[in-house]
């Protein structure tokens, strides 16, 4: 793709990251197979770097207005980034945060590593207070699976202004719905494995920073606990993200519209849906037991844990021990995917009135 700031998200997601235009060359990036190279410039060895990661951390860093380093799994990319908390440090978190980098921060807490100080997201002032005196910052808007959203402009200028390192989970918006980084965060991560490479078929995660001081520490972080993604899984996920835009606008449409139809269902006690992106919470009349019996009832829908694939899935979330308790017994989580909306519908309501 030639130099062309004026491109629009779209045509970068498709146009990056591919070798350049001569004669012959390979119209995407190979799978580089290789745990060393011939001693001189360039790459040295395979876990410093990698041009089929390279490939994919140029599309995603552009994205998101920064520099990526990919890592093994979104989790890895969670640890490298809460090591940047030094040691006894407050992190400041949603109370509703992503199960695993909630339980990884709690587990840093008990050999205080860290000192975790829960928020309300929504609470804008209570968040600007928490900061006083913290280290690190992070946040997910919306949340895991409560779908509350934050302030984030407001948030991380006041984080900024108290020089506490703030970092945005940013794997349920994608740079195509929020760019954090253009908001004044230090660091972007991504479970990749979700709506970026969008096919359920890849575990991986990146980091996005536009800080050179705080790359060079992550990079570290990743070459010295080798916590590198495989060749295949980067190729995978980059292929993946070529049909972000379209995968994402198709599922975002498909989640509006059964939002709306789900609030007027007579088996829906509420519907949580901030009006943007592809994920839907709802919680059923009949408790728990409802809960279950959709995702053993639905036939279409995949009744699985993870979200972000091209095909529709749900989870009751509570099922997971690690869940916080404020997250009610009867919520399911829905990923909507890119099918037949009608479809996804008639199996979804079918499955709510069966008992
Ligand atoms: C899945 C997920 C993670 C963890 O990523 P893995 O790729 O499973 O390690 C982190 N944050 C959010 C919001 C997620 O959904």
């Amino acid at each position: 793709m030639p130099e062309e700031p004026s491109y629009a998200p779209a045509t970068r997601l498709v146009g990056l990251g591919r070798p350049a235009r001569t004669p012959g060359a390979p119209a995407g990036p190979g799978i580089e197979l290789s745990s060393t190279y011939v001693a001189g410039d360039g790459p040295a060895y395979g876990r410093f770097t990698n041009r089929t990661w390279e490939a994919l951390e140029q599309v995603l860093g552009d994205l998101e207005g920064g520099a990526a380093l990919t890592f093994s799994s979104g989790m890895a990319a969670v640890s490298a980034c809460l090591e940047l908390t030094p040691q006894g440090g407050t992190v400041v978190l949603p109370e509703h945060v992503y199960n695993g980098s909630s339980s990884l921060v709690d587990q840093l807490a008990q050999s205080g590593r860290v000192v975790p100080r829960r928020i309300d997201p929504t609470d804008t002032a209570a968040v600007i207070a928490a900061l006083e005196g913290a280290d690190l910052v992070w946040l997910e808007s919306p949340t895991n699976p409560m779908l509350e959203v934050a302030d984030l402009p407001a948030i991380l200028s006041a984080a900024r202004e108290l020089s506490v390192v703030s970092v945005v989970d940013n794997t349920f918006n994608t740079p195509l719905l929020a760019r954090p980084l253009q908001l004044g965060a230090d660091v972007v991560v991504h479970s990749v494995t979700k709506f970026l490479a969008g096919h359920s078929d890849v575990v991986l995660g990146a980091l996005v920073t536009s800080s050179g001081t705080l790359h060079d520490r992550l990079h570290s972080h990743r070459t010295l606990h080798g916590a590198i993604p495989g060749p295949h899984e980067a190729w995978l996920a980059l292929r993946g993200m070529r049909t972000l835009h379209l995968r994402l606008e198709r599922s975002c449409a498909n989640a509006e519209r059964l939002a709306e139809r789900l609030a007027g269902h007579p088996a829906v006690a509420q519907v949580r849906y901030p009006g943007f992106g592809a994920i839907v919470c709802i919680e059923l009349v009949g408790g728990r037991s409802a809960a279950e019996a959709v995702e053993q009832t639905v036939r279409l829908w995949l009744p699985a844990t993870s979200l972000g694939g091209v095909e529709s899935s749900l989870e009751r979330r509570r099922r997971h021990a690690a869940e916080p308790q404020s997250v009610p017994e009867e919520l399911l989580r829905l990923s909507v995917g890119v099918e037949d909306v009608e479809d996804l519908w008639r199996d979804l309501d079918a499955a709510l009135r069966s008992h």
